[in-house]
């Protein structure tokens, strides 16, 4: 007979390691799924400098890394490079499709939906044919490869401009473009963005293409209050327009759909229970929620106990 686990975890970034150690260490039978490597958007983010307990700034992938160790040293089953792709509810127990099995789901009392988000693509002549040659959506993953060029940086809130100031390590010279005449992000990163020698923020303006035929070679910006459109040379382009819910699973299910807002974001409460029993959902897929490693790791603990009390009565019927 399947394994029935007390809790599925759909996700390994902050929220999904944290529901994880405390389950584990709560003495649940659950088990982590994360369709990539384990650490979410953290991955990809360069110095974290509002983490408490981090008195220097520290790398993103270092302090998930850390996560991920510690939910370990406590045993947290996790499976990676696996996706979950779909969720049915039978007789009070939830059938989770991993891996593209659609014969053999992982079976569970209760899930918790920590799928975290995507970046947001910018929808630029160019973007699609040239990502990967000089297109990104990674500083911490391509920066390096930017030594001494000359490159343009997207978007106008805390991941433009603390990737940004990240990429002043590499670069030779930025070009931040933002469609507005005031960035979106925290005044600290602002402040420090408008006085770094190496970054020229092109305001009210948007990128209208890529250009380059096997490689990024220049980037058309349109400044929107003149339509004046110009070209800038450069090697390579990040953006960071925002993000996108990973909230595939749920559009998938129907026992489940009912959950999701409007934009695609899961509706909950702030026990992190969402309408169907047994299903939460923490981190930065939830409604609403502020968008910070801290917010994700208290969703977490708080879905894991809301989780544990929810088997704990299951068991108990
Ligand atoms: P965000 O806060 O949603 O900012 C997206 C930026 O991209 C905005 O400036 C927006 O312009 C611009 N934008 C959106 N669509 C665009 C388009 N099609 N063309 C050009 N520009 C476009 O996203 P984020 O910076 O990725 O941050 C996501 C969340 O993570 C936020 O809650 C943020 O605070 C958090 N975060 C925190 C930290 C930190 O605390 N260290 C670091 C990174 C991210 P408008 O301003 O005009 O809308």
């Amino acid at each position: 007979m399947a394994e029935i686990y007390d809790l599925i975890i759909i996700g390994g970034g902050p929220s999904g390691l944290t529901a994880g150690l405390y389950a584990v260490r709560g003495g649940l039978n659950a088990v982590m799924i994360e369709k990539g490597i384990i650490g979410g958007q953290v991955v990809t983010t360069a110095d974290v400098e509002n983490y408490p307990g981090f008195p220097e700034p520290i790398l993103g992938p270092e302090l998930v890394e850390r996560m991920e160790k510690q939910a370990a040293r406590f045993g947290l089953k996790t499976r990676t490079m696996c996706e979950a792709s779909k969720i049915e509810i039978k007789d009070h127990l939830f059938l989770v499709e991993i891996c593209d099995q659609k014969d053999s789901p992982l079976i569970a009392r209760s899930v918790i939906l920590a799928n975290g988000n995507s970046p947001r693509l910018l929808g630029a002549a160019g973007e699609e044919k040239l990502r990967g040659r000089g297109v990104s959506y990674c500083a911490t993953c391509d920066g390096a490869l930017y030594r001494n060029r000359e490159i343009v940086v997207v978007g106008g809130g805390d991941s433009a401009l603390t990737e940004a100031l990240f990429l002043t390590t590499y670069a030779s010279r930025i070009h931040l473009v933002h469609r507005r005449d005031k960035f979106r992000g925290e005044k600290t990163y602002a402040d420090r963005v408008l006085s770094h020698p190496k970054i020229n923020v092109i305001w009210n303006s948007v990128v209208s293409s890529i250009n380059g035929s096997d490689f990024v070679e220049s980037v058309t910006v349109k400044n929107l209050q003149n339509s004046e459109e110009k070209t800038i040379p450069v090697d390579g382009i990040f953006i960071f327009v925002g993000l996108t819910p990973n909230t595939q699973i749920v559009k998938n299910s129907p026992h489940i759909s009912a959950i999701l807002s409007e934009d695609g974001y899961i509706n909950s409460d702030q026990a992190c229970k969402t309408k169907i029993e047994g299903l939460f959902a923490a981190g930065d897929a939830r409604s609403g929620n502020f968008k910070q490693i801290v917010v994700a790791c208290a969703d977490g603990a708080i879905a894991y106990q809301s989780a544990y009390h929810y088997i704990d009565a299951f068991k108990n019927k």
